[in-house]
């Protein structure tokens, strides 16, 4: 599979498209269409229930994107958010200076300008002036509302440390050069964890939530033969960094990073405090000892994983002689769950299906469609990835029964419309586990 059919794929069946193409596109940024927009809540519905839902100690938020600039100068990224950058002389083009194997342009072969730093924090003004007191950013990561909020979520929520804080949603960065699809964009979600411990618990608890992290991705059906966790090398370390490991994929552009996690030591609790002059100490309520505390990040994208999983999940394959493309997403992650075809566009047919589909659309995402053979309407849920079709034939009007046909193994099984919505939600369960 290359990326070129991914993306067109992505494109004809509802998953992603160009932002803005009416005007040409914008560059960096995707639309989610019908399709696409159900997997991605899929993916961060199952992030929050294993990270948030399942943890008596992770609570959520959900922070601003603008917030006091301030931040910004205290998490470091005014000054350091950068990525060095040169420019081609001849062809103007630019490019980011580490991404480079040569000393000229990659493009037209040009001269390179000597490498500059570009900070990759969009800048917006905030207000009805445009002056430098009126500059704020669109966040680069949500983590940073995190820390700022640290005390009063703590305690609002009445958490003792150990305990996390989990939020999602969009970042912004001015990459120099988007590319490889959603894998590198300008505006993406991401899904992340502050957990605070105390000093010398942390590397127990870094290694929890590596292995946690490892394993909701094997649960996700990520084959584990294209996952592999990296440590950092010490001269890729932050400074403030104890320790750091990426969680990569090996897609069909190399190995790249999913998730980063990283013992961040009390670095980020200690900047705030300081820029802002305001004590984060933690005051535990039965012992009464007082600290900063440490931080375990975990720090996801919600794009890169819905790319890994639509990358790990094509096949293309030969049924009778005719070429299958199939998405063979795990159900819980299919956008779709069951799709419900009466055989032919008889009355009786129709009503029957969508009587089925109506009780199985309280449960679960739901596809009606009568138009074309069962065999096209099979091969159109086979490309989404929809692990269950429903067929209502005129034998179903006698037995009160529809067949049920399973995407992978092509396999069909009748099953009574009277126990079809416990039936699917135990397939796409058993599935799971
Ligand atoms: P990279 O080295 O690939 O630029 P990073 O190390 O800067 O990534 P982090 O700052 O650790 O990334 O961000 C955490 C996660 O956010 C990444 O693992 C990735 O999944 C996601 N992410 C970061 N930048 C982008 C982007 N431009 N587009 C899509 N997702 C991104």
């Amino acid at each position: 599979m290359d990326m070129e059919t991914l993306v067109s794929l992505c494109k004809r069946r509802g998953f992603i498209f160009q932002s803005s193409e009416i005007y040409g596109g914008m560059s960096g940024c995707w639309d989610y269409g019908p399709i696409g927009v159900e997997m991605k809540r899929n993916i961060k519905d199952l992030w929050w229930k294993d990270v948030v839902q399942m943890h008596d100690n992770v609570v959520g938020m959900d922070g601003s994107i603008i917030m006091n600039p301030r931040i910004w100068e205290a998490s470091g990224h005014v000054a350091n958010f950068k990525d060095p950058m040169v420019d081609c002389k001849k062809c103007k083009r630019r490019f980011r200076a580490d991404h480079l194997d040569d000393d000229c342009c990659p493009e037209c072969g040009g001269e390179l300008t000597d490498p500059r730093d570009f900070n990759l924090m969009f800048k917006t003004y905030v207000g009805a002036v445009e002056d430098d007191a009126s500059v704020a950013y669109l966040r680069p990561e949500t983590a940073q509302a995190i820390f700022a909020q640290f005390l009063t979520v703590q305690n609002v929520s009445r958490q003792r440390i150990p305990f996390g804080i989990a939020q999602m949603g969009k970042s912004f960065r001015n990459e120099v050069t988007p590319r490889n699809f959603i894998f590198r964009s300008r505006e993406f979600e991401q899904m992340e964890l502050e957990f605070f411990v105390e000093e010398g618990t942390d590397e127990e608890w870094n290694e929890y939530w590596v292995s946690r992290r490892i394993a909701w991705y094997h649960a996700m059906g990520i084959k584990p033969k294209r996952l592999r966790v990296r440590p950092h090398e010490k001269d890729e370390l932050a400074h403030y960094a104890k320790s750091c490991v990426d969680i990569e994929y090996e897609f069909p552009f190399g190995w790249q990073e999913l998730e980063g996690i990283a013992n961040r030591s009390d670095f980020d609790l200690r900047q705030h405090q300081e820029f802002s002059g305001k004590k984060l100490v933690y005051r535990d309520e039965l012992s009464q000892k007082e600290f900063i505390p440490w931080v375990i990040e975990t720090s996801a994208g919600v794009d890169r994983i819905l790319l890994t999983l639509l990358a790990d999940a094509y096949a293309e394959e030969e049924v009778q002689g005719e070429k299958r493309v199939v998405l063979r997403f795990t159900p819980q992650v299919a956008p779709i769950k069951a799709a419900i075809f009466p055989l032919s566009k008889k009355p009786a047919l129709q009503d029957l299906a969508q009587k089925v589909e109506k009780s199985l659309r309280e449960h679960t995402t739901t596809f009606y469609d009568e138009i074309g053979s069962i065999g096209k309407r099979y091969r159109r849920q086979d490309e989404i990835g929809t692990p269950f079709c429903i067929t209502i034939d005129f034998e179903s009007l006698e037995d009160n029964a529809g067949t049920v046909r399973f995407r992978d193994s092509m396999r069909q099984e009748r099953i009574s419309l009277d126990n079809m919505v416990g039936y699917i939600a135990e397939q796409v369960k058993n599935a799971t586990t």
